[in-house]
């Protein structure tokens, strides 16, 4: 077994972890305490990353792209997410959507869509996913036809008609390129009658609302929009109607490991952070990391970070190779570096003491970054709904057939 990174890995490491240290976390903590969503977006730092190649590593080198796998995006979305989560979480939305762009559209749909995309360097993009009515319902573990999920598409000639509004959607309301979902059929449940389109934010009928205002991953936004009457034509359809299930399990097959890398990236500065405080705060005659108390707390992060990483690797690993084990492994890797990262600020915010909730240090924002993704991407709890539901159906008792 070997666990050593390729040269394109550590290079592209090492490209993320710079932006990060150099241009993120010098100014990040007056972006994240400006008042209102709109003036906290990152524009610049997006076009920046553009010239970079990280804005669109997803993308196949045939449109210009990196071509990147799911285990390098984790590897530097996990670095991104050190400087910033909310920054990490903009960029990590465009590369969960590769192998929709690669695999599941359509040549035809390549050529119109990707091109926009890859040449607008401030281009993001979106799924749409969650309404008001349906946060959890949409996840697939509860999938009955009275799920209170309203988008609807109705064909109409060579069209689709979209209504419908859509709510907490990361990019939202800033994204250039929308997949959204709607029911095709109302009378089936979401995954036989639920289908996704491809819908550009200038098409007439869709309706940016407004930004939510939060606490956590302040740099991006989480948007609520709405389609009126908003026509596409036919062939913006993806892979075809009642197929939602099969795009979000076969053609975006590395979300959990990579929204599991990002939340990680927290629980690592904070663990950093609390690391270089513990060696120069003194307080009982010596520097605090060698009182054994808070010695054992940064040991325990390191130990939950580093098992966090590794599970969250092998989900990668296993998702590029499209194993079929990849899904539950990608749940339990979200669900598990959710709560280590989450756990590791807490710690983080015990080794500082009083420090920790002032504005002078970035702790405090750390912990509120962390909290996103105890729910964000599917709640934990449903996660591991889902993780047993799969798991159950298994006859070996371990994963992996070992
Ligand atoms: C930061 C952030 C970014 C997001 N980005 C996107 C995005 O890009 N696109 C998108 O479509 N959505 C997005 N979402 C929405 C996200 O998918 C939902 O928030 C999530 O699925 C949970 O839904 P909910 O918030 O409505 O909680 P609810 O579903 O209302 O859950 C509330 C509680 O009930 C529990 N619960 C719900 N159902 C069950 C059940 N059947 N059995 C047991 N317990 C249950 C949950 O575990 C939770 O504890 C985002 C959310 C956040 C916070």
């Amino acid at each position: 077994m070997d666990f050593s990174l390729t040269e394109e890995q550590t290079r592209w490491r090492a490209i993320a972890r710079e932006f990060a240290e150099q241009v993120i976390k010098p100014d990040v903590l007056r972006r994240d305490r400006l008042p209102t969503a709109a003036e906290r977006i990152p524009w610049d730092w997006i076009r920046q990353t553009d010239e970079m190649g990280l804005r669109t590593l997803g993308v196949s080198k045939a449109f210009g792209g990196a071509g990147l796998d799911i285990l390098t995006m984790c590897i530097i979305g996990e670095e991104l997410a050190v400087g910033d989560l909310g920054f990490a979480v903009i960029m990590d939305q465009c590369w969960k959507m590769a192998h929709i762009l690669g695999e599941a559209m359509t040549p035809e749909q390549q050529r119109r869509f990707i091109p926009p995309f890859v040449d607008d360097p401030a281009a993001t993009l979106a799924i749409a996913i969650s309404e008001p009515g349906a946060g959890s319902d949409h996840q697939g573990y509860y999938d009955a036809p009275d799920i209170d999920f309203r988008t609807t598409a109705v064909r109409d000639g060579d069209s689709y008609v979209i209504n419908g509004t859509k709510c907490y959607i990361s990019n939202g309301c800033m994204a250039k390129l929308y997949f959204v979902v709607a029911r095709t059929d109302p009378s089936r449940s979401l995954r036989e009658g639920g289908s996704v389109f491809i819908v550009p934010s200038d098409t007439p009928g869709f309706r940016a609302g407004f930004f939510h205002e939060k606490c956590s991953q302040r740099l991006a936004t989480n948007g609520t929009f709405h389609f009126e009457n908003c026509r596409v034509p036919a062939t913006n359809l993806l892979v075809g109607e009642g197929q939602f299930a099969r795009v979000r399990g076969e053609f975006m097959p590395g979300s959990k490991a990579e929204a599991a890398a990002t939340v990680l990236g927290v629980g690592r500065a904070a663990y950093e952070y609390a690391l270089q405080y513990a060696k120069q705060r003194v307080q009982g005659g010596k520097p605090i990391v060698q009182q054994q108390a808070v010695a054992m707390m940064l040991a325990q992060m390191a130990m939950r970070l580093d098992a966090a990483r590794t599970q969250i690797w092998k989900a990668a690993w296993l998702a590029d190779r499209k194993h079929p084990e990849a899904r539950v492994l990608g749940l339990l890797a979200k669900v598990n570096a959710s709560e280590a990262a989450f756990e590791a600020c807490k710690l983080a915010s015990e080794v500082l003491g009083g420090a920790a909730i002032m504005y002078d240090h970035p702790v405090e924002k750390y912990l509120r970054d962390a909290a996103s993704f105890l729910h964000s991407d599917g709640t934990n709890q449903v996660a591991l709904l889902r993780a047993a539901q799969a798991l159950s159906s298994q006859t070996s008792a371990s994963l992996y057939g070992f």
